[in-house]
Order: structure tokens, then C-alpha cells, then sequence
């Protein structure tokens, strides 16, 4: 069987559901086709689904990207879909509680966000298939096509003139037309995500830097305010599975905290923190969040910045612009700047005794700086303060 569509969608996480979204309320001109290999839209959640809130960002990041930003919230986010709403980040290093400061963000319930993006998607005229799996594409003709595995053991082919990975890392798209150069492992975390019970605060996030709990990463506890919390650690690739298995991280993380995992399975998944790809596109084939490397190196979060990409391919098939040029101006530049913050930062990220040092030194000047890491903060002083930090671990490191 071969169908026909002028625009296939491989996945329907944030990028490409919000794509598809986009492109049929915008009067894209032709059929947009979305396809995911989940048999249930978007479970399981492999996800810590904490978002920012409309304002958290808006001091710390350019004009141009705060309006797609915030058309992202206000088009995808409804307030039935919000957890719980946070308004503090703990800060943990190395055991210690280094520090508290505002952070208003909230958890939501990310699989009801991603249902209510494809109803809307759907009810304006996008078709969308789930449980079906692109194992491979090819440029065909002036187009391309893909073979598809359907869940009941089927198999078929989709023609498509414009073709979209929205399949998170790595892409099926980028793998089948060699697109990138892709990532290399130092560029990569393995994430690990549950829910958990334990004595957190409801309105705090809690962020644990240790390297000997997430080296080159960081763990996390998201509190629902049910008194469960989506828990979960980011470790390094190079590393994570220098020990056997990611998975003992988790573990370790979650009896040195005090949690309780409430799920059977601990769920995991790579993400790439190494800035955006070589390439975002080449010909009528384009790759959007994960696939593309959109997720913030200093604090991977990925889902906004998912529907950042989304939106700059939307609005360059709908109005005829150029998807590169776009996210070169708008996004770039943080995306550059934050896997710069993130590189000086990696040897902090990686030694224990090295960080044990760095917060001797000035416990304020590390916190300060990880905050304004963390709200990815373009701001010139936030710059300065790397590169000062940059001397500064270098001498730490080398002392170490
Ligand atoms: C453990 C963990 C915690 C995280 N916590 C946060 C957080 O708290 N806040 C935040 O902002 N970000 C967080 N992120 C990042 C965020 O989840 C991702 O960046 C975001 O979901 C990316 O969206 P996406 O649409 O690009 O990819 P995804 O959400 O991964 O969606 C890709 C979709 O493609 C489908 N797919 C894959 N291959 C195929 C194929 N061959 N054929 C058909 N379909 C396919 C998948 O089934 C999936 O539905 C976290 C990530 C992890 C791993």
C-alpha cells in the first residue's frame, strides 16, 4: 500500500505535534500527515514535565525568542494541564544545600498537552496515525518516502514532498539521508525518569549537583504536590556506562535522597546537550527538536525548546522562508552560548573533589552562576561571569 501526503511528521512529541498543529491552523497549503510508533498518544512519559512560566525567561533571554517562546506556552498549555506550580529552586552540591531562589515554573501533565496539541491538530484537518514506526527513507523523485511498520505487523509506504524528523535523537530522517554529522558521546546524556515518594517541599524543585551521583549531569526532584515527585538523573554518556549500567546511578540517587520509587520500572532515554546539529535541513527534508539538538545544554529542558523549532519550520513552509536563516537569528545564539556554558562547566561536572574545591572558593559565586545557567540567561554579565569561572576552574582543575 503506498500513501500520499504533502507533509509526513515522524513523531508526535512537542516538535512535531505542535508542527502539525501549526501548519493546519495557518493555512498551510496541503496535507500534513503525522506519524508515531506509540500505540497510546505520547506513554509512556519519559520526562521530568517542568516548563517555565510565562515570565521566569523573560528577563534573561533575547526579545525575538521570548515571543515564540510565549506563543508556545499560550497556544499549548491549558490550565488543567498544570500539576502543580512551583516557585523555588533548591539548590544541593555535593550533599550541602547551597542555596534557594525564585523559580517560578510548573509540572504539568505533559501526555494530556500532547493530546490536546493532536486533537487540535487533528480537528483542523492534520491525519494522524499512532503505533506506526518509520524503519527507514529515501529521496524519491523530487520528493521522499518511508517505509512504515504498522502495530499489527503490517508494513506500507508513505510519499511525502516534504519530509519532517520529529523522532528526537537520533533522527530516522537524519540516519536515512545522512544529514548530520550527529553527536559524540561527550555531547549526550542518558536520562532517567520516575515518580518517587519522599519529604520534598511541594513548591521547590530540587536540583542535586554531585558527581558522584550524575557525573556530567545533574538529578532532579519535581514535586507534584501530591507528595509524590517526578525524580530522575542525567549522567554523561562517555560515563554512564562505565559502571555496568545507568541504571545504579538512579538507584544510588534515590536511597542517598531519601525516595521511595513508586512505579515497577525506572524509564531512560539519551538527550542531546550539545548544541544544535551541523545541519537543520537539507532540501524538502527538516529536523526539528530532539532530532534536531534543541534541548538547553545547561538544564535540558527540551519540550518548549522543541515547539521553538516547530514554529520556525511552521512559519518558514506557511509563509515561504528559510528554516535555517530563521533559527540561525532567533535561536542560535542561545543554543551557542548555553553549550559554551555547559563546556566550561564540564570539568566542575565531572570531578567531585574539583567542584568540592570550586565551592570553597566562593559558594555564592557557584550558585549565582548555575541559576543564571539555568534560566539560560543572555545576559552579558552572566558571559563574564563564565569566562572569570572559566580561569577559575581551569586553575581549580589543574590543582585537583
Ligand atoms: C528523563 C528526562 C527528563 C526530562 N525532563 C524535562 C523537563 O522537565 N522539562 C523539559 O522541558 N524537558 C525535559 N526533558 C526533555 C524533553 O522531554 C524533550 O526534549 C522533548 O520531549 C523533545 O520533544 P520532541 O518532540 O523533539 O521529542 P520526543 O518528545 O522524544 O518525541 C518524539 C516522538 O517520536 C516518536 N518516534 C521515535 N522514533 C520514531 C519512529 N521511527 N517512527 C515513528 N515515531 C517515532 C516517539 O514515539 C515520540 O513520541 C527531559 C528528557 C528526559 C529524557
Amino acid at each position: 500500500m503506498v500513501v500520499k501526503t504533502d507533509v509526513l511528521i515522524i513523531g508526535g512529541g512537542p516538535a512535531g505535534s505542535y508542527l502539525a498543529r501549526y501548519l493546519v491552523r495557518n493555512g498551510f497549503n496541503g496535507d500534513v500527515m503525522l506519524i508515531d510508533k506509540k500505540s497510546v498518544i505520547y506513554a509512556p512519559i519519559i520526562c521530568g514535565e517542568l516548563l517555565p512560566s510565562e515570565d521566569l525567561l523573560k528577563p534573561w533571554i533575547n526579545r525575538d525568542l521570548y515571543e515564540v517562546l510565549l506563543t508556545t506556552i499560550r497556544e499549548t498549555l491549558r490550565r488543567e494541564f498544570i500539576v502543580n506550580e512551583i516557585r523555588w529552586l533548591r539548590l544541593v552540591i555535593n550533599d550541602r544545600d547551597i542555596a534557594k531562589m525564585p523559580f517560578r515554573t510548573y509540572v504539568i501533565d505533559k501526555a494530556a498537552m500532547i493530546r490536546g496539541i493532536i486533537e487540535d491538530a487533528i480537528n483542523w484537518g492534520a491525519r494522524v496515525r499512532f503505533g506506526a514506526t518509520a524503519i527507514r527513507c529515501a529521496v524519491k523523485g523530487d520528493g521522499y518516502e518511508c517505509l512504515v511498520h504498522d502495530r499489527y505487523g503490517g508494513e506500507y509506504v508513505i510519499n511525502a514532498k516534504a519530509l519532517i524528523g520529529a523522532d528526537a535523537y537520533p533522527s530516522i530522517v537524519d540516519i536515512s539521508l545522512g544529514m548530520t554529522r550527529g553527536f559524540g558521546a561527550e555531547d549526550l546524556i542518558i536520562a532517567t525518569s520516575a515518580r518517587a515518594r519522599g519529604k520534598y517541599v511541594d513548591d521547590e524543585a530540587v536540583i542535586v549537583m554531585d558527581p558522584g551521583v550524575a557525573p556530567g549531569g545533574f538529578a532532579w526532584i519535581f514535586p507534584r504536590g501530591d507528595g509524590t515527585h517526578n525524580i530522575g538523573v542525567g549522567v554523561r554518556n562517555n560515563i554512564a556506562w562505565r559502571g555496568g549500567n545507568p541504571l545504579n546511578y538512579h538507584m544510588l540517587f534515590v536511597s542517598k535522597y531519601g525516595l521511595e520509587g513508586i512505579q515497577k520500572s525506572v524509564l531512560m532515554k539519551t538527550l542531546p546537550v550539545g548544541g544544535l546539529l551541523n545541519r537543520y535541513g537539507i532540501g524538502n527534508a527538516y529536523l526539528i527538536g530532539d532530532a534536531v539538538g534543541s534541548v538547553i545544554p545547561t538544564n535540558g529542558a527540551g519540550i518548549n525548546p522543541a515547539m521553538i523549532t516547530a514554529h520556525l519550520l511552521g512559519e518558514s513552509l506557511v509563509h515561504g522562508g528559510n528554516y535555517s536563516v530563521l533559527i540561525d537569528r532567533v535561536f542560535k545564539p542561545l543554543m551557542d552560548r548555553m553549550v559554551m556554558f555547559r563546556r566550561i562547566g564540564d570539568p566542575l561536572l565531572m570531578s567531585r573533589d574539583a567542584m568540592e574545591l570550586a565551592l570553597r572558593v566562593s559558594r555564592g559565586y557557584m550558585a549565582s552562576s548555575i541559576y543564571e545557567a539555568t534560566l539560560s540567561s543572555m545576559r552579558i554579565s552572566t558571559l563574564i561571569k563564565f569566562l572569570i569561572g572559566n580561569l577559575l576552574i581551569r586553575l581549580i582543575s589543574g590543582l585537583a
